[in-house]
Formats: C-alpha cells, sequence, structure tokens
C-alpha cells in the first residue's frame, strides 16, 4: 500500500473492531469542544446529521449548503428506504447478514472493516430517527414494518411510503434546528464552496460564494467536513437532482485528497425512459416497487411491433408470451436482483430487440398480479405516491397497465477516499455519505446510501474527529486574513474572470448535453478499450470548445445560474476525465463497472481477483500531467471471496 495511503483499520475480531478502536480514540472535554470550529459543507442526511451529532457534542459548527434552506437537499427525493439489521421481520437477518449481503453487492470491491461497522451501526440509525419522530410505516402490531430490497432474500427496508428520504431529512434537520437556536450552529444557506484552503497540510478552511449577491468569502475552522453528494450529474441526464455536483470533491482532490474509485456509477434499473432531446432531468421509480412489480418483456417480436405501433395495449398480452427475464435468469432473488444485475439484463433484452417503446428502450414493471393478490388498496398504501408520479409524468396509469422503465444514472460510488476515520489524505478534511468513496464497493445496494449517510454522519464521524481534534485544542481558528486564504480566493476571482472573458456562442447546457452523451456512450453501462480511450480523446477535445465558445450571460456579482451551471461542468469535464482513465485501468468488470473484454460466456460480470482486488486512489499531480494511481489492497479475511451468483 501507498505511504499516503494509511487505511488505519483496527486490528482483532471483526466484531471488535469499531468498539476497540472506538475505546482507543481520544476525546475533547467539553470545555475545549467549545473552543473548537468545524465546517461542515452540506446538508443532506450526510450533512445534516453530522453538523447536529457535532453541534449537540458542543463543537461550535458553520453549515453550508447550495439550496435556500437546509432541508432542500437531494436527500429529500429518497424514496424507498433505508436498511438496517433489526430483524424485526423475524427472518432470520442479522448484523453478519447484512455485512455479507454488502460486501457481496458491492463485488468484493469494499473494505470489510467498514462494511461491517455500517451493519453494526445500522440498527442505531432507525433508533435515532424514530427518536426524532419519523413516521416510518408500521405494520398491524405497531412494529416498524420492514420492505425488500435488490441484493437481499430478507425484508430489512425502514420506509415511510415512497417519501423516506424526506422524512429522514425533516428529522435531521428538526436536530440541526435545536442546535441553531442554542447558537452552537450557524448556517451559510445560497453559499457555494468553490475551494478548499489548506494551511501547512492540513485543512482550514474553504471559500465560498454567496449565490444571491455573487460575494467571494472566507471561511476558517479547524477541521472540514465535506458532505457534498454525488456527482451522477456528470452525464448531465440522471436521477440527481439538477444542483448534485462533484466540485467540492473535486476541488479537495487538487487540494491533494486522493480520490476513490471514481469510475463506479450505479445505473438503476427503474427509472422512467428518455423521451426527448430536451429533457434535462430522469425520475427515479422506487426499486422498493420490485417488491410487487414484476418486470418483463414480450417473448415475440409481433407482440413488441405492436406494442410500439400501439395497435396493443401491455395488458392484452397473455402471461404465457411474456418473458419475465429476472425470474428466468435468477430464480433465488428474482426481480430483487441487485442494480447492476438488473440494469444490464434490461439492456440486453432491449439490445436483443425487445425494448417495448419506440426507441427500443424500455422494459415493463407490472403490478397487475400484485394488483389481483393483495387488491388496489394495499398497493396505493404501499407505493401510491410513486404511482402518482408515474401518471402525472407519462400520462399512463400504473393500476392498469404496467409502467415502461429503463435504466439511467443514479449514484456514484467513487468519491474522496477516506481512512477508518472518514479522514481524506488532508489531515482534518473529512468526507462523509456520498460524497466519499464509501462501503459500497462495485455496487451499492438499494436502501444503503442513508444508511451509510446517516451511520457516518451521527455515529461514526461523530467519534473520529474527536480523536483529531483533540490535538487542536490550543489552537485558535486559522486567521482567514492570510495569505493562503489569499491565494484560494484570487484563483477563483480569476476563474471566473476566465469564464466571462470567453465570450462565445454556446449556453452551458449544450456542452453538458455533449459530455453526457460522451460518458453515457463510452463510460456507461458497459465499457472498452476503445471505447475508453475514444472517450478520453473527446472529453478533452469537448472541455477545450467549452472553453472557447462558451456563452455566459449577465455579470459574476449577482444571482446568476448560469455561471452556477459553468463553473459546475468545468469540473465535470475534469472528473469525467479521471473517470474514463480508471475504468480504462480497471480491466476487470466488478458490479456496475461492466468491461465487455471481461464477462463470463453467459454474460456476467468476471472480476480479476488477482490483479484488481484493490480500491484505485488517484493522486491529482497537475493541471496537464497524468494522475497517480495508489493501490489500497483489499483483503477478505472474514468473507471468503466467491463469485456473485443470484441464481442459486
Ligand atoms: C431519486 C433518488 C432516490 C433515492 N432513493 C434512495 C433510497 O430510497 N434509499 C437510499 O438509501 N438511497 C436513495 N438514494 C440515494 C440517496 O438519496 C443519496 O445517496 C443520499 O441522499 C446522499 O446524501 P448526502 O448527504 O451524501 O448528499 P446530498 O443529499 O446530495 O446533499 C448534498 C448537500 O451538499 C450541498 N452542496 C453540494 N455542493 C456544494 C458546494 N459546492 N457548496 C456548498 N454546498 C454544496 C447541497 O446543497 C446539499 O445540501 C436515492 C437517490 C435518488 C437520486
Amino acid at each position: 500500500m501507498s505511504q499516503k495511503l494509511i487505511s488505519k483499520i483496527p486490528q482483532g475480531p471483526i466484531a471488535e473492531k469499531w468498539t476497540k478502536h472506538k475505546e482507543e480514540m481520544r476525546v475533547v472535554s467539553p470545555a475545549n469542544k467549545r473552543k473548537l470550529e468545524v465546517i461542515v459543507v452540506g446538508t443532506g442526511l450526510g450533512g445534516a446529521s453530522a453538523a447536529s451529532a457535532l453541534a449537540e457534542l458542543g463543537y461550535n459548527i458553520k453549515v453550508f449548503c447550495i439550496s435556500d434552506s437546509p432541508r432542500r437537499a437531494h436527500s429529500v427525493s429518497a424514496q424507498g428506504g433505508i436498511n438496517a439489521a433489526k430483524n424485526y421481520a423475524n427472518d432470520n437477518d442479522s448484523v453478519y447478514r447484512l455485512f455479507c449481503d454488502t460486501i457481496k453487492g458491492g463485488d468484493y470491491r469494499s473494505r470489510e472493516a467498514n462494511v461491517y461497522r455500517l451493519a453494526e451501526v445500522s440498527n442505531l440509525v432507525i433508533d435515532q430517527c424514530v427518536a426524532q419522530g419519523v413516521p416510518f410505516a408500521r405494520d398491524y402490531g405497531g412494529l416498524l414494518d420492514n420492505r425488500s430490497f435488490g441484493g437481499a432474500q430478507v425484508s430489512r427496508t425502514f420506509y415511510a411510503r415512497g417519501q423516506t428520504g424526506q422524512q429522514l431529512l425533516l428529522g435531521a434537520y428538526s436536530a440541526l434546528n435545536r442546535q441553531i437556536a442554542k447558537g452552537n450552529i450557524c448556517v451559510y444557506s445560497r453559499r457555494e464552496m468553490l475551494d478548499l484552503v489548506v494551511m501547512d497540510g492540513e485543512a482550514k478552511g474553504i471559500i465560498t460564494r454567496n449565490l444571491v449577491t455573487g460575494t467571494l468569502e472566507r471561511h476558517g475552522a479547524h477541521a472540514v467536513v465535506v458532505a457534498t453528494g454525488g456527482y451522477g450529474n456528470v452525464y448531465f441526464l440522471s436521477t440527481n437532482a439538477m444542483n448534485c455536483n462533484g466540485s467540492a470533491i473535486w476541488q479537495c482532490y487538487k487540494k491533494g485528497a486522493f480520490f476513490g474509485n471514481p469510475c463506479f456509477t450505479q445505473i438503476h434499473p427503474t427509472c422512467i425512459p428518455v423521451h426527448g432531446n430536451q429533457q434535462s432531468k430522469l425520475t427515479l421509480m422506487s426499486e422498493s416497487l420490485r417488491n410487487d412489480g414484476r418486470i418483463w418483456v414480450p417473448k415475440k417480436t409481433e407482440d413488441v411491433e405492436s406494442l410500439r405501433s400501439h395497435l396493443i395495449k401491455p395488458s392484452q398480452i397473455p402471461d404465457e408470451d411474456r418473458d419475465y427475464y429476472l425470474e428466468r435468469l435468477y430464480p433465488a432473488y428474482g426481480n430483487l436482483v441487485p442494480r447492476d444485475v438488473a440494469s444490464r439484463a434490461g439492456k440486453k433484452r432491449c439490445d436483443a430487440g425487445f425494448g417495448v417503446n419506440r426507441s427500443g428502450k424500455a422494459v415493463f414493471l407490472d403490478f397487475d398480479s400484485a394488483i389481483h393478490r393483495l387488491g388496489r388498496q394495499v398497493i396505493e398504501e404501499r407505493y401510491g405516491n410513486l404511482f402518482y408520479m408515474y401518471e402525472k409524468i407519462t400520462g399512463v396509469d400504473p393500476y392498469r397497465e404496467p409502467m415502461m422503465i429503463y435504466p439511467a444514472v443514479h449514484y456514484t460510488m467513487g468519491g474522496l477516499w477516506v481512512d477508518y476515520n472518514l479522514m481524506t489524505t488532508i489531515p482534518g478534511l473529512y468526507a462523509i455519505g456520498e460524497a466519499n468513496f464509501s462501503d459500497h464497493g462495485g455496487n451499492r445496494l438499494g436502501a444503503s446510501a442513508l444508511m451509510q449517510g446517516l451511520a457516518d454522519g451521527y455515529f461514526i464521524l461523530p467519534y473520529t474527529i474527536g480523536d483529531y481534534l483533540a490535538s487542536k485544542i490550543q489552537e485558535s481558528p486559522p486567521d482567514i486574513r492570510g495569505v493562503d486564504f489569499e491565494e484560494a480566493e484570487l484563483a477563483i476571482r480569476n476563474k471566473i474572470g476566465k469564464l466571462f472573458g470567453i465570450r462565445g456562442t454556446e449556453p452551458v447546457d449544450y456542452f453538458h448535453r455533449e459530455l453526457g452523451k460522451l460518458m453515457w456512450d463510452y463510460v456507461g453501462m458497459t465499457r472498452n478499450k476503445e471505447g475508453l480511450n475514444k472517450a478520453i480523446t473527446e472529453i478533452a477535445s469537448l472541455k477545450r470548445e467549452f472553453w472557447d465558445r462558451l456563452c455566459l450571460p449577465g455579470t459574476p456579482d449577482e444571482y446568476n445560474q448560469e455561471l452556477e451551471k459553468a463553473l459546475r461542468l468545468a469540473d465535470f469535464f475534469d472528473i469525467g476525465e479521471l473517470m474514463t482513465v480508471d475504468a480504462l485501468d480497471r480491466h476487470e468488470s466488478c458490479g456496475g463497472h461492466f468491461r465487455e473484454e471481461m464477462q463470463t460466456p453467459d454474460g456476467e460480470t468476471l472480476r480479476n481477483d488477482a490483479d484488481y482486488m484493490y480500491v484505485s486512489a488517484w493522486e491529482y499531480k497537475g493541471k496537464h500531467v497524468k494522475p497517480q494511481l495508489h493501490k489500497e489492497e483489499l483483503h477478505f479475511e472474514f468473507i471468503p471471496l466467491a463469485t456473485r451468483n443470484y441464481k442459486e
């Protein structure tokens, strides 16, 4: 392992590592906590939980977010649920089973110690949320209800209809408000972090832009926590909120934080298909729907033709003429195989000519048999808001005819590399939630992002950051008038000036859409050497075009959304390049990273454990210099390596 890449995984039996580690960490006394300041960037479930937990401990917290209110972070869009190993369903779930499912789901490309801790802490997260009043669904006896998500044979997903993220965020937001009222948290909304300030090798602050006035501001602290979410919008079309971006983590990368597994992207199988060239957003249909919905395409090509020409309705195709391909191919898990497996299987049916809409890029998600079995009312109670949303968007009533779905970009497993303490390679800089390279390896299981974000924020970071801050109790907060802040601010001012100086003809979205197409075609669901090499050349050429032909209206000193988008897109170009370089390096298929050259005879992922059982951690080396790859070797001591099998 590289000298710079020390994972700090504690020794000892897997079930004791976290407890032992906590016992050995330093703590900060209450009187000293009051002297220490921490910046938390982001107010999604990761940031809001961390900020409230740290403030509750007594630290002084400054919180930043792009939206007008912390509670409008992208986490509100999470629909399906949050995993935990409570075993309320009495179906033989356990911490160990959740640990195993997550390692297997991630195709053996995540750290055992982190994943075990995540499973262990998952139960505390549910207790915390219940205490905050999150209205989880309950069964007839009053216990919290569970449903199933992909990659698991037990029901361990806690949910609040199809609005779990929103309800969880309201809980975290109320905890945040409690601390705002006490004066322990100061919220800076409508602020965008534009750079990280590093002093003497340690993270000491950030530069932000006030999105309303355009003013650049300096903020210092003893430590910085980045909780800015994922970078799926590099693909332009994704299920992510429009403001999701990768800029903050990219700034940290350029200042010395390593980027872990950048190419690991999750494509979600059940999204409303693309319907036109002018579309700027895709809508997710939650994975929870696969509990009761059955996925199929017609068996006969003549039925496909008739559907595309609107001569028949799907409900007119008899059961024996339907190919429930997930149930056929993966009998043990059926419709609840993990997302990468379901997505590829759907794409294959469409590539073989069985796609059911005009573009040939859609399959059915059908509730007919569930409605017959359970009655419409039960389905309405479980998924009512999702059905409503689907009908509003497509004009089709999913209680009568099946939904049409197709895979779309949804989540990024890659992110800033962090050690066991969630610290990046820059001392004092932490990354949590989707912003870190996370515990999900090559593929995240459904309902595990909320689990991880809240575990990081409520129960892991509040312990580990104390160990770092214990050595800072005699340091005053950094002087924001210093040269490091000065230089960082100037660099941003120059970059903004350069963007306005281009005076070209094309708007930001033109370039973003083009970048998205390149990424989807060559660094999307399937990848190969030729395509990746092509992507590297074409992204570089599009990037040059962007810096030559961008048209930016308005001025920097006002509310200017085009400027916001341009700054983010400038980073997306670089992130896209790094993702491509990483995908090219990883000559194996694992989870969502499918290299066409590396597949089994029946088209499944083919890992190469001998050569690629590592986390790739990329180090920035300068503007036109190739980044350096560091490898964190992965060891599987507690779960034997195996080929993923969802058939038996
Ligand atoms: C449609 C949809 C449904 C989902 N459903 C589920 C589900 O059911 N279960 C599940 O487990 N997961 C689900 N996920 C994934 C999950 O919602 C996300 O991974 C998770 O919410 C991310 O939380 P976060 O706190 O890391 O980041 P986010 O919620 O994305 O928050 C990022 C925060 O950072 C701020 N920010 C970003 N950049 C900057 C900057 N430069 N300066 C200042 N602030 C910045 C934003 O304003 C925001 O406050 C879903 C995802 C989508 C897209």
